[in-house]
C-alpha cells in the first residue's frame, strides 16, 4: 500500500514538474510575467488540492481514534463481563463442592442405617428363633396353638401381640428412615447436576466473551496499523506541500526579478528619451531662425494627450474616487480612480513605460499593467474592465499610446475604466497604491 502511495506521489510530482516550465530555462531566460503567474497559480492549486488532501487524513485520523477508544471501552466491557463470569463460575464451584459433600454424607448414613436395619434383622430373626425353641413351633400360630388353657391362651396371646406390634413398629420406622434417606439423596443429586448444568453454561459464556474480545482486540489493532499508515501518508502529503510552497515563493521571487528587470528597461528607455529630447532642443536652439512650422503632430488620438509626464487614461467623467466608498451597500476601499464614457472609448498609457502584465482576469476582466520609470523611480499602472486589450506582455509603450478599449469585462457593472496608479510595484494588498489625482490632472 505505501509502495503504491510512494509510486503515485512520484508520478504526481513529475506531472507537477513536468507541465510547468522549469525555472530556470537557459533558452528563455525572461519567462513573462505572466506566465509566471500562471506557473505560481498552478503550483498553489496543486499546493490547495495536497492540503485539502491532508485534512481529509487528519479527519480519518481522528475517526480511526474515536473508533480506537469505543472499541477499548467494549474490550473494558468484556473484562468486567468475564469477571464477573468467573466469579459466578467460582460460586457455583463452592456450591458443587458442598452439596457434592452432602451426597456424600447421605451416602454414609444411608450405608448406616441398612446396617442398622440388617442388625435389627437379625435381631428379629433371633427372637422368632427364640419363640421357636421356647414353642417349638416355627411360628406365632404354632406358639397360640400350642395353649394348654384358655389362661395360658391368653397370655400368650398378649406376649405374642406385644412382640409383633413392636417388631412391626420398628420394622416401619425403619423402612420410613430408609425411605427418607433415598428421597433427600435424590433431591440433593438433582440440585447437583443442576449445580454442573449451570457451571457449563457459565464457562461457554465465559468462552463467547474471551472470543469476543479477541475479535474487538483484533479490530483494534489493525486500526492502530491503520492509523499508522494515515500518519505516514499525513506526513509524505506535508512534505509535498511545503515543496510546493517553497516552489510558490520561488516563483514568487522571480516575478519580483522579472518586473524589476522591466522597471529597469523603462528606466533605460527614459535616460535614453531625455538624451535624444536634449539633443534635439541643442539642435532646434542652433537653427532657431529656420522658418516653416515643423509638420503637425501626426498622430490624433481621441484622447487627448496632455503634457508632461503623465496623461489622463481616457476621456470620460470621473464615477468614483481613490479611497473609502460604498458598494452594494457595504463599506470598501476603492484603490483606483473610475473614469466612465459611452460608445468606443480608446485607453492610452498614463505615461511611458512597458507592459508587464496583459490578460483577462474574472475580477478585473481584460487588464494591462504597465511598469513606468519615472526620475528613476518605478510606478506601475493598471487599467481593468476594457472590452479589449491592444498590447501583449513586455511590449513598450509611449504616454498616450493606445493600449485598448473602455468596457465592461469582469467584475463590472456598466463601461468604465478602473485605473490603479502604484508607487512602486504591484501586489495583491495594493499596499502601494495611491490617488492617481497625485501625478495625473483629470
Ligand atoms: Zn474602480
Amino acid at each position: 500500500m505505501n509502495k503504491k502511495y510512494f509510486m503515485s506521489i512520484a508520478i504526481a510530482a513529475a506531472l507537477t514538474i513536468g507541465s510547468l516550465p522549469t525555472l530556470a530555462n537557459p533558452a528563455n531566460a525572461h519567462s513573462s510575467v505572466e506566465d509566471l503567474k500562471k506557473k505560481q497559480d498552478e503550483v498553489s492549486s496543486k499546493k490547495e488540492q495536497i492540503n485539502s488532501k491532508i485534512n481529509e487524513k487528519k479527519s480519518e485520523i481522528n475517526a480511526n481514534i474515536n473508533k480506537q477508544q469505543e472499541i477499548k471501552a467494549k474490550i473494558a466491557e468484556f473484562d468486567a463481563k468475564i469477571k464477573d463470569t468467573e466469579n459466578k463460575i467460582a460460586e457455583k464451584a463452592k456450591e458443587i463442592e458442598e452439596t457434592t459433600a452432602e451426597v456424600e454424607k447421605l451416602k454414609v448414613e444411608i450405608k448406616e442405617l441398612e446396617n442398622k436395619i440388617k442388625e435389627r434383622n437379625e435381631l428379629l430373626k433371633e427372637r422368632a428363633r427364640a419363640i421357636q425353641e421356647k414353642g417349638g413351633s416355627a411360628n406365632y400360630l404354632d406358639v397360640l396353638l400350642g395353649a394348654d388353657s384358655f389362661g395360658d391362651f391368653i397370655n400368650r396371646v398378649s406376649a405374642v401381640n406385644t412382640i409383633v406390634s413392636a417388631d412391626k413398629k420398628i420394622m416401619d420406622e425403619q423402612k420410613r428412615d430408609q425411605e427418607k434417606l433415598e428421597k433427600k439423596k435424590e433431591e440433593v443429586e438433582s440440585k447437583l447436576a443442576q449445580l454442573e448444568n449451570d457451571k457449563a453454561s457459565l464457562e461457554t459464556l465465559k468462552q463467547d466473551l474471551n472470543s469476543e474480545k479477541a475479535q474487538k482486540a483484533e479490530l483494534f489493532k489493525q486500526l492502530e496499523k491503520q492509523e499508522a499508515s494515515l500518519e505516514k501518508e499525513k506526513v509524505n502529503l506535508e512534505k509535498e506541500s511545503s515543496e510546493l510552497a517553497k516552489m510558490e515563493q520561488q516563483i514568487g521571487g522571480e516575478i519580483q526579478a522579472e518586473q524589476a528587470r522591466l522597471a529597469e528597461l523603462a528606466r533605460q528607455r527614459e535616460l535614453e528619451k531625455k538624451r535624444q529630447a536634449e539633443a534635439a532642443a541643442a539642435k532646434k536652439a542652433s537653427t532657431s531662425s529656420s522658418g516653416g512650422s515643423a509638420s503637425a503632430s501626426v498622430s490624433t488620438p481621441s484622447t487627448p494627450v496632455s503634457s508632461g509626464t503623465w496623461t489622463r487614461p481616457a476621456s470620460g467623467s470621473i464615477t468614483t474616487e481613490y479611497g473609502w466608498d460604498v458598494l452594494n451597500g457595504s463599506s470598501r476601499f476603492h484603490y483606483g480612480t473610475d473614469i466612465a464614457a459611452g460608445g468606443s472609448v480608446p485607453i492610452v498609457a498614463a505615461a511611458d513605460g512597458y507592459v508587464i502584465k496583459s490578460h483577462f482576469s474574472s475580477s478585473y476582466g481584460n487588464v494591462v499593467y504597465i511598469t513606468h520609470s519615472i526620475n528613476g523611480k518605478t510606478f506601475t499602472t493598471v487599467y481593468a474592465h476594457m472590452s479589449s486589450s491592444l498590447v501583449g506582455t513586455g511590449t513598450p509603450v509611449d504616454k498616450g499610446q493606445r493600449i485598448g478599449f473602455m468596457g465592461d469585462t469582469g467584475y463590472s457593472f456598466g463601461q468604465h475604466l478602473h485605473f490603479e496608479l502604484h508607487a512602486g510595484s504591484w501586489n495583491a494588498s495594493k499596499s502601494n497604491s495611491v490617488n492617481p489625482r497625485q501625478y495625473i490632472n483629470f
